[in-house]
């Protein structure tokens, strides 16, 4: 397969993991099985991000059986995104993929992704996600809504299907770290650094093992990051509804001019004033709460405090 190359290159698959202890004996086999086929050297990047269960004594064993094996233990959660980076920097393959380690992410990929990025000239091979089984038929609706509000919103396609497994070459890692943000947001960073990527489909499976561990809160929160970390539009409805609403009043208080000059005493009621008083205050805090959502971003990003931090490594 890769004649043409005179050193063996090495794959480093990261693997972010929140209390996956039902998850790792399986996705290890699986995984190791499929990469040791392939004519590369491989690392396996645990990043365990501050699990409560089994899953760091799980990765201490795996480390002492297989040298292939690494772990990165956080001294809290700190979410898959701050995981993501750090397996990315202390990665040291020529190619990195992500892989969730509930098996979502099939490790039969592999060999077509490192195919793509190692032989056919792009940067990036992700696997595009077709279906949602599993995910239930609200989750499925507000996601799919989501992405064309982004699109609109962000001008990046973060579209539907394209998750966070991908496998791509140094430069594109590297500029990935470039991006020094506290608010890490993987789906806009992968769209804002660019690069030649191609997709294969795969079908949606379920999770082997254990649980989600995403609800419709942590969802929405997930989502509102995505438009505050990628767009400034929603600042600037604030203008054009200001606009509007000028050219509405105006209207008003001309056609009162109007009323008072030719019918006098016809003045506009109590009740139609309260009824627009109520929703121009209400119109002003959605605009306050949206600006106040911004500047919490950026007073976090201000502190410089680390991603994540590292309690134990092995
Ligand atoms: N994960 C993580 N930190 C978190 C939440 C999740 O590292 O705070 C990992 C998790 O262990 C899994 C991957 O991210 O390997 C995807 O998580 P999950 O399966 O819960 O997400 P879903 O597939 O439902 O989007
Ligand atoms: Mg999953």
């Amino acid at each position: 397969m890769n004649e043409t190359r005179e050193k063996c290159d090495k794959i480093s698959v990261i693997v972010p993991c929140y209390n996956e202890e039902e998850s790792l004996g399986h996705f290890y086999e699986r995984t190791a099985l499929v990469l040791a086929q392939m004519d590369v050297d491989y690392e396996l990047l645990f990043v365990d991000d501050g699990s409560s269960d089994k899953t760091l004594s799980i990765l201490r064993d795996m480390r002492e059986r297989d040298s292939h094996c690494r772990y990165v233990s956080f001294s809290r959660n700190f979410g898959k995104e701050a995981a993501m980076y750090a397996g990315l920097r202390e990665a040291d393959g020529d190619y990195r993929v992500f892989m969730d380690a509930d098996l979502q992410h099939p490790p039969e990929l592999l060999p077509e992704m490192y195919q793509a990025v190692s032989g056919e000239g792009y940067d990036c091979c992700g696997g595009k996600r077709m279906g949602r089984d599993g995910d239930g038929a609200l989750r499925s609706f507000c996601s799919r809504m989501f992405y064309k509000v982004c699109k609109a919103l962000t001008h990046m396609d973060m579209g539907d299907g394209y998750g966070d497994f991908r496998m791509m070459n140094r430069q594109m890692a590297e500029a990935i770290l470039e991006m020094k943000e506290y608010n890490r947001y993987m789906k806009g960073i992968f769209s804002f650094v660019g690069f030649h990527t191609k997709w294969i489909p795969f079908e949606n499976v379920e999770r082997e093992s254990g649980e989600s561990k995403w609800n419709f809160k942590s969802l929405l929160g997930y989502a509102a990051e995505g438009i505050l970390s990628f767009s400034t539009t929603p600042l600037k409805l604030a203008g054009i509804f200001g606009a509007l609403l000028l050219a509405a009043g105006l209207l008003v208080l001309l056609v009162n001019l109007v009323q008072q000059i030719f019918i006098p005493g016809a003045l506009s009621q109590f009740e139609v004033l309260l009824t627009v008083i109520l929703t121009l205050a209400g119109m002003q805090m959605i605009f306050l709460y949206i600006i106040g959502s911004y500047l919490a971003k950026d007073c976090m990003e201000n502190k410089r405090r680390p991603v994540y931090i590292v309690r134990e490594r092995g």
